[in-house]
């Protein structure tokens, strides 16, 4: 990748005279930022541009050319490739557009560029793309207006638009970049090559990236997973909503996978995830300029209160905590603060503070060992110099290995004391909210990075048992399991299930239910009817002989009135499970990520309550263990109010079983087991009902 970033001879191929047009900009660009090699521009119809000797054609060009950056039109494009493979220049940028993004002969074209490139030896950012920027080599290859300033902050984006976006916002506050990669369609150098690159850039402390789609999921997840321990990768991802999918493939033609994969994804692989592009600038700001913390304590320091109860209770939404300060510490500030002062965290100093107390107080609170990072908010009084406090605090910042993070509220009068702030390092953020997230993404960074490796259980299950099933299943080209198939498929994997007898008449029925042991649960057994009770197909604590006849004849009846077409077999009489909490687990497929995993708390309320989460397998036993506590009601399997803990462990192993099973059968397209009962603690767990549907792989 060296020769994108650094290399020591451009070619720009289309350049042209005339300002205003992208191969003027290019050129311009590559010179007047200061770029130090050679630089050639080709032209047919031109002698000289911006100085520059100019070239009929890239073969025309004398030695060694590092870096092609090519502007032509797109129909040119692969002639021009051509060229590169024959003067062995082996890295372009293909600024041009008029590929897949504008339809199905641009991605005929895109296609045919590809098959060339690979033939000629050619890697290649774009096409469709902005361009390349290093700052610490001084080039700007793309045709951005302006060159941010060198600094830490490396960052690579699918959409153009949102680079210049980036860029804009970057140069009022002089915010470091060491490199700006656009990357456009993606058709050749990925997201993931860019990662790599970046995590392996001295220059680049933090990795930030704009994602629309995804072409390899898994891959990206193993890349990611890898990088993010080397390196904060901060992430943000649009095309989620269905809307902002549409707007994605008309956008660059690429697939947005679904929000939960994307989510999960992320999650695993330690991604931090951005929803916004202003958190995506302030995580990159807290993240590219003061350390991480060590822990979740937090101190706020504010001169108004207001400001300080919004971060806390920005606080109290995160990860993040604001523990009282140590006794000797609020000793200590009580000496020099007014007794009307607040000593306890937020810290309030009040709106008489002038600089010299910020300062102060600041370099108490910091003698509290316990304190992970502090966060200083500043309301603009008349009393306070906004720029001694800011020099201040930025100095006490350079001096300290904890994190210090400004919110100076306000505009116009904070203005001159947060360009000292972001000068010293010190992010500042207009609300107290975006700084207390921001740190909160550091934390957890820091909790991503410190966490030993995953863990992975034995296989478990009895694969060969099932394999016939989903054979046969297959070979019928059948997409659903039938309930017997359903049946053999969990035993398999080890899940308990109630006893159950198939009954096809009333006395049958009654047959089975002396067999099981009164009380039964009755469904009813049509390959039609995948929703039972809905249909009116289940009944459940029948007592007697009496009570299953005339079950049976409710069961059938109902069905056979709302359903006519459907054949009816009969019904599954079976064992009545008492107690117990009801979960729903489940595998489902993603088209980017392929299987995932899902967990729910609720049974039959699940489709209201949309409590679940998901992880893409293979599950860890890490990823099952967090995937059940991410859910808002986790805390009624632990029980409220008395009630004995549910077999959490047993949830966790069954998790952990369906991802063998995806693992292993990858026609599952769908499965889920609704309810599993979830048996009080030691007592495990049992499928009481479960569908699968397969595909082709
Ligand atoms: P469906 O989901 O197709 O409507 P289920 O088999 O899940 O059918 O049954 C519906 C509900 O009936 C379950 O969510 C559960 O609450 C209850 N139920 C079903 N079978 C049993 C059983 N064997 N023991 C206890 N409750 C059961
Ligand atoms: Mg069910």
């Amino acid at each position: 990748m060296n020769n994108f970033f650094n290399p020591k001879s451009i070619a720009v191929i289309g350049a042209s005279r005339s300002p205003g047009k992208v191969g003027y900009d290019i050129l311009r660009n590559i010179v007047q930022y200061g770029y130090e090699g050679a630089v050639y521009p080709v032209n047919p119809g031109a002698t000289e541009i911006l100085g520059r000797k100019s070239y009929p054609s890239l073969l025309d060009v004398p030695g060694q050319v590092d870096l092609a950056v090519i502007v032509v039109p797109s129909k040119n494009v692969i002639e021009v490739i051509e060229q590169c493979g024959a003067r062995k220049i082996s890295s372009a940028i293909v600024i041009s557009a008029g590929f897949k993004e504008s339809g199905l002969e641009g991605a005929k074209l895109e296609n045919e560029m590809i098959r060339k490139a690979k033939e000629a030896g050619v890697r290649f950012i774009g096409p469709n793309c902005l361009g390349v920027i290093d700052t610490h080599s001084k080039m700007n290859a793309s045709f951005g207006a302006g060159m941010p300033a060198k600094g830490g902050i490396g960052f690579f984006s699918q959409s153009g638009a949102l680079c210049l976006a980036v860029l804009d916002r970057a140069l009022p506050d002089e915010i470091g970049f060491s490199k700006f990669i656009s990357l456009g369609n993606k058709s050749d150098i990925t997201d993931t090559d860019i990662m790599l690159a970046l995590a392996e850039d001295d220059d680049t402390k933090v990795i930030l990236g704009y994602i629309e789609g995804l072409t390899d999921g898994r891959r990206f997840m193993e890349v990611a997973g890898q990088v993010s321990k080397k390196k904060p990768l901060i992430i943000l991802k649009s095309g989620i909503t269905s809307s902002g999918a549409k707007a994605a493939s008309s956008h660059t033609g690429a697939l947005a996978g679904r929000e939960a994969a994307f989510s999960s994804a992320f999650k695993q692989s330690g991604v931090i995830r951005a929803h916004t592009l202003n958190e995506l600038f302030n995580y990159a700001l807290a993240f590219a300029n003061q350390p991480l913390p060590r822990g979740p304590n937090v101190a706020i320091i504010t001169n108004s209160g207001g400001p300080g109860i919004l971060a806390a209770d920005a606080c109290d939404g995160s990860d993040l905590q604001l523990i009282p300060l140590h006794k000797d510490v609020v000793d200590e500030l009580r000496s020099f603060l007014p007794p009307v002062a607040s000593f306890y965290n937020p810290i309030d100093i009040l709106g008489d503070s002038g600089a010299d107390r910020y300062e102060r107080a600041t370099n108490t609170i910091l003698r509290d060992e316990r304190i992970n990072a502090v966060l200083i908010l500043l309301t603009p009084t008349a009393v306070v110099d906004v720029e001694a406090a800011a020099s201040a605090i930025a100095s006490i910042s350079h001096l300290s290995d904890r994190p210090v993070l400004a919110s100076f509220m306000g505009k116009q009068s904070v203005e001159r004391g947060v360009r000292l702030l972001m000068k010293g390092n010190v992010p500042n953020y207009s609300y107290p909210e975006e700084a207390v997230s921001s740190l909160n993404a550091m934390y957890h960074y820091r909790v991503w990075i410190s966490r030993p490796g995953k863990t992975y259980p034995e296989p478990v299950g009895s694969k060969n048992n099932a394999a016939q099933i989903f054979a046969k299943a297959g070979e019928e080209n059948r997409e659903r399991l039938t309930d017997s198939e359903v049946h053999d498929v969990l035993d398999a994997y080890g899940f308990s299930q109630p006893k159950g007898l198939f009954a096809r008449t009333s006395d049958e029925a009654v047959a089975a239910a002396k067999g099981i042991g009164y009380p039964v649960v009755m469904k009813i057994v049509s390959p039609q009817v995948v929703h039972k009770s809905d249909m009116g197909g289940v009944r459940v604590n029948l007592r007697s002989k009496k009570e299953v006849e005339n079950a049976f004849f409710d069961i059938t009846t109902h069905v056979r009135n709302i359903m006519p077409a459907a054949h009816i077999y009969g019904v599954m009489v079976q064992e009545m499970i008492h107690g117990g909490k009801e979960v729903i687990v489940g595998i489902t497929k993603d088209s980017q990520f392929g299987h995932m995993i899902m967990f729910g708390l609720g049974g039959i309320y699940v489709e209201v309550l949309k409590d679940i989460s998901f992880r893409i397998t293979p599950l860890s036993r890490e990823d099952a263990h967090e995937m059940m506590r991410e859910t808002k009601t986790f805390p009624l399997l632990r029980g409220v109010r008395g009630e004995a803990e549910a077999d959490i462990e047993a949830i966790e192993k069954s998790l952990l079983a369906l991802s063998q099973m995806a693992t292993d059968f990858p026609e599952i397209i769908e499965a889920d087991i609704n309810p599993l009962l979830v048996r009080t603690r030691g007592e495990g767990v049992i499928a009481v009902d479960a569908r699968f549907t397969i595909g082709g792989e």
